[in-house]
């Protein structure tokens, strides 16, 4: 299937280059930034080095507007909220599938919002949009490693209060993102509107689809937001109280061994083990363990009991892998296995 990418030159947007251009089952056939990249070779259009090897032929590929005709069927957005809403909203309405990492349409009523091992039951939502074409979204990059982990505590035992506190990477503000003089020997606690992004969204994935709609979850979330120094990864302190009494090793066990239907599939990018379980006693950390399952994993340690609520963790994931392109090219992969696309 021929796909492109909308968004291509930015910090998300070559992530996915990267992770499309070998792919098994996508083609990419078109690269689309702003005005300011229009014409340029993709090389020349993308100002933001990362580091990542991409091919020669794709390296000197024209990138286009969103005004050319495009040759594809389906697209992935890495586009600003700001200006996704309603530039995604005119490719669904022209009959292309988009996968988008903006925050924009994600908690629409009839828009997907979707981690495949958590809730594929949301594209059900995709026969409300009334356009030839559909749009499907994937979590903020703090939401996605959470309720990957979240998911199997709620099944298992039953959630019911939540408190996250996030050490967040600064590629997850895009290029060029927090100054240098900013951040560097520092900590800002605050990210403009962060905090409700995880606790909305936390509660729509976990929800259950009833007459077409998302009931979201009952459960009591609280989230704290933080910009740290450190490249990629981010990092979460997780605290849980749980509906039943269990012990650590059962909630070991149970993260250990969830998986779904990507991993029965074993759909191209989808990872073995989607969460890895660290025994040393100071991991995860995000120079050393982001990378675990080619940044698809949520990398979890130290569960402890808590006084306070029931149970505490730490939480990696990596931000522009599991928690940006890397979640929208296995939402595609899911919906081309489902025959959505
Ligand atoms: P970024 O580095 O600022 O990149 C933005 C991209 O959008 C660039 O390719 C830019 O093209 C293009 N663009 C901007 N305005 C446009 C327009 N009017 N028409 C067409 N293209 C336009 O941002 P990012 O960090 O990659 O984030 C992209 C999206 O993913 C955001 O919605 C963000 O919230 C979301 N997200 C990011 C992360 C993360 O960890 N970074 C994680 C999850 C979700 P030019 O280069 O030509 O200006």
């Amino acid at each position: 299937m021929k796909v492109g990418v909308v968004g291509a030159t930015g910090v998300v947007g070559q992530q996915f280059v990267y992770l499309l251009q070998n792919h098994p089952l996508f083609e990419l056939t078109e690269l689309i930034a702003s005005e300011r990249s229009r014409g340029k070779t993709y090389r020349d259009a993308c100002n933001h080095k990362t580091g990542l090897s991409i091919s020669e032929s794709i390296a000197e590929k024209e990138v286009n507007g969103l005004e050319a005709d495009l040759d594809c069927e389906l697209l992935f957005s890495a586009l600003p909220s700001q200006v996704a809403g309603k530039i995604e909203a005119k490719l669904a309405r022209d009959g292309l599938a988009v996968s988008s990492n903006a925050s924009a349409h994600r908690l629409e009523s009839n828009i997907p919002l979707v981690i495949p091992e958590v809730n594929l039951d949301h594209f059900q939502l995709i026969k409300h949009q009334k356009t030839d074409g559909f749009i499907v979204t994937n979590p903020n990059c703090t939401t996605s490693q959470l309720v990957l982990v979240l998911k199997p505590l709620e099944d298992s035992f039953g959630l019911e209060k939540v408190s996250v506190v996030s050490m967040q990477a600064l590629s997850g503000a895009g290029y060029p993102g927090v100054a240098s003089l900013d951040v560097i020997d520092n900590v800002i606690p605050f990210i403009q509107g962060e905090e409700e992004k995880v606790e909305l969204e936390t509660l729509k994935l976990l929800g259950k689809v009833k007459d077409g709609k998302i009931v979201p979850a009952d459960i009591a979330i609280s989230a704290s937001c933080n910009r740290v120094n450190v490249l990629s990864g981010h990092l979460e302190c997780l605290s849980v109280k749980l509906k039943e009494k269990t012990d650590v090793e059962s909630i070991k066990d149970k993260l250990r061994n969830f998986n779904g239907l990507p991993q029965k599939l074993k759909l191209p990018s989808a990872p073995a083990r989607p969460i890895i379980v660290m025994d040393a006693i100071d991991r995860p950390q995000p120079r050393l363990d982001r990378d675990i399952e080619k940044g698809m994993a949520s990398v979890v340690g130290r569960i402890r009991k808590d006084v306070v609520l029931d149970f505490k963790l730490i939480v990696l994931g990596h931000n522009l892998i599991r928690g940006a392109a890397g979640a929208s090219i296995l939402n595609a992969e899911l919906l081309h296995a489902m025959r959505y696309i």
